[in-house]
């Protein structure tokens, strides 16, 4: 029996999306947020070449520097390296993106930032023009080219499309009229400041920051608590920030079609190995 799922959408904006999903269960969810983090394919600085480096840091250092630079990421006008038919270690004009940086400080020592690296394709830039990338003193120099590509968390967090991705249960929270006297413990231990006060009654203020850390349910004096904490069976809260590499809808709905594909190979697997046995 397959039940339908429920999304309604909680807050979102270029940044951050958190979704209320019902119909769905906890494997479900963790194999969405594992896809989310690790298989969504972003853009981002993979090799560089040095040609002058005359500042106080190693080459290594600056390149590893630059590796973290979140890129705004085309998917549609570029391959996955392992899929572009070029098939050649250094890549071509579908699977990479070459960036260059030629700065020097002339007078006195100033910062360099991610805004001075120079792109060929200029809807592959930084997602910031203010991430500081080296010092340079007076008259030190750095050029160099460096070659962005798509890639996957799961190979290093530089490709990883967002900075954060959780789910959690959807709160439950009972209070009893009948054994709650007003004491208000519960309203003051709470950290996310769920229940308020209003006369002699315990009413819930803010339902969705409940952790379910069950402080109020231990403060109270009652005996049993006069507050429950439970959760509901197959509804989530999921969240997403993204770096800015992609836009919250489309790092859902990419991990959405790349977990489908899995299920789908999977299945298709599956039919291979029972006809053979067959
Ligand atoms: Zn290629």
């Amino acid at each position: 029996m397959s039940k339908l799922v429920e999304i309604e959408v909680l807050e979102k904006d270029d940044k951050n999306m958190r979704l209320l999903i019902r119909g769905v269960d906890v494997p479900y969810m963790n194999a969405l947020r594992r896809t989310v983090i690790a298989e969504v394919p972003c853009m981002a600085i993979d090799e560089i070449v040095v040609i002058e480096n005359s500042s106080t840091f190693q080459d290594e250092v600056i390149a590893h520097r630059l590796g973290l630079i979140p890129l705004k990421t085309d998917l549609e006008g570029y391959n996955l390296p392992e899929e572009c038919p070029c098939k050649s270690e250094f890549g071509c004009n579908l699977c990479r993106v070459t960036l260059a940086l030629d700065v020097e400080s002339k007078e006195k020592t100033r910062t360099v930032y991610s805004g001075e690296l120079e792109s060929e394709n200029p809807s592959i830039i930084p997602v910031s023009d203010t991430i500081p990338i080296i010092k340079l003193a007076k008259e030190q120099k750095l050029k160099l080219e460096a070659y962005a590509r798509l890639g996957k968390g799961k190979n290093h967090a530089k490709w990883q499309p967002v900075s954060m991705c959780t789910h959690k249960y959807f709160p439950k929270i009972e209070i009893s009229c009948k054994k709650c006297d007003g004491c208000g413990k519960c309203v003051e231990i709470c950290p996310r400041k769920v229940l308020a006060k209003t006369g002699n009654r315990i009413e819930i203020r803010d339902l969705m920051a409940c952790t379910l850390c069950q402080d109020c349910v231990e403060t109270c004096p009652q005996n049993p608590p006069a507050v429950k904490i439970t959760w509901e069976e197959n509804a989530f809260i999921f969240a997403l920030e993204s770096t800015c590499v992609l836009s919250p809808e489309k790092i859902m709905t990419e991990a959405i079609k790349i977990l489908d594909g899995q299920l789908k190979d999977l299945e298709r697997q599956i039919k291979v190995k029972k006809s053979e046995k067959d």
